[in-house]
């Protein structure tokens, strides 16, 4: 964090106006890509997990990733904000452009890529902390300008959770139900006011009122954020996602690949590959 950092360039693209899906005789309009990843291959110590990976993710919309167990989702979606540099066995080698910017460039600050692109977990993690204090954390830390107050009740009133909570700030987040806690943690990575939000199976801990609620909220924020999602809930997949990515694992070398890319509706009814027609049809899985 030293020398020159480099400053990453907030939105490029307006926001999407009407947020509607593609449809056969509405085709969307080409987005211009977020990330640019080119032959990315990730390593845990000398064993590849995830090969080759060459696909532009598409900013101001919601991109799936989904496959089997193992396939390597999480490795990749960890590699758009270079969460595995937190794993010390971890090697990404090929490019991940990020605006056109090598993410992985030596004098880019992996903790501003992290403000920027802001990541959501499997299991609800607040802070052990009142409500309050878990979203303006982030704002204090990096010396946020502005009224905390006023930062604090945007992200929540973002993140669709400001209703239920806002009687309660001061009260420990753990006494959350789980759905609840999931926004707060979306409300935390909005209050940074990022650019992208990455989300690990955000839904996969949760009951399915809670879930309906995230996948709510998520149609919502793609209207102002490029947004990446892991699920193995494949009709999640078709209903929130604007485009899905499909990875598969080699059953012999046991490495991860993406088999194929497209609009979500193509990918789930007009698959250009067996396999992908294969797991989408749950023959396979
Ligand atoms: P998915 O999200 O599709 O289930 P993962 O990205 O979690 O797949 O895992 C892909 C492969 O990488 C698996 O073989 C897994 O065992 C391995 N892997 C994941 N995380 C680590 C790690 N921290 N250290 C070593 N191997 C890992």
């Amino acid at each position: 964090m030293v020398g020159d950092k480099v400053t990453l360039p907030l939105t490029v693209t307006p926001a999407k106006s009407e947020g509607e899906k593609a449809s056969p005789d509405k085709p969307r309009e080409p987005r211009e890509p977020i990330f640019h990843l080119e032959d990315v291959t990730v390593f845990y110590g000398d064993k590849a997990a995830v090969r080759e990976v060459t696909f532009d993710i598409a900013a101001k919309e919601i991109t799936a990733l989904i496959g089997p167990s193992g396939c390597g989702k999480s490795t990749l979606i960890r590699c758009l904000n270079r969460m595995n540099d937190l794993i010390p066995s971890a090697r990404v080698d090929g490019k991940v452009l990020y605006h056109d910017q090598d993410l992985y460039a030596p004098e880019v600050d992996a903790v501003e890529v992290r403000k920027r692109i802001g990541m959501v977990f499997q299991k609800p993690n607040p802070f052990p902390k009142s409500i309050y204090d878990n979203i303006a954390f982030g704002p204090r830390v990096l010396g946020m300008k502005g009224d905390m107050d006023e930062i604090v009740e945007r992200a929540l009133v973002h993140a669709a959770v400001w209703d239920e909570v806002k009687d309660r700030l001061k009260t420990n987040a753990f006494g959350m139900s789980g759905g609840q806690q999931q926004r707060l943690c979306i409300a935390r990575a909005l209050a940074v006011e990022p650019d992208v939000i990455l989300m690990d199976e955000p839904c996969s801990a949760l009951d399915p009122i809670s879930t309906g609620k995230i996948e709510d909220l998520m149609m919502q924020l793609r209207e102002e954020f490029s947004i990446v999602i892991v699920t193995h809930n494949m009709q999640q997949a078709a209903r929130v996602s604007d485009r899905t990515a499909f990875f598969t694992v080699d059953a012999e070398d046991r490495v991860g690949r993406l088999v194929e890319y497209d609009d979500t509706e193509t990918v789930f009814t007009n698959p250009s590959d067996s396999r992908t027609e294969a797991y989408v049809t749950g023959k396979v899985g």
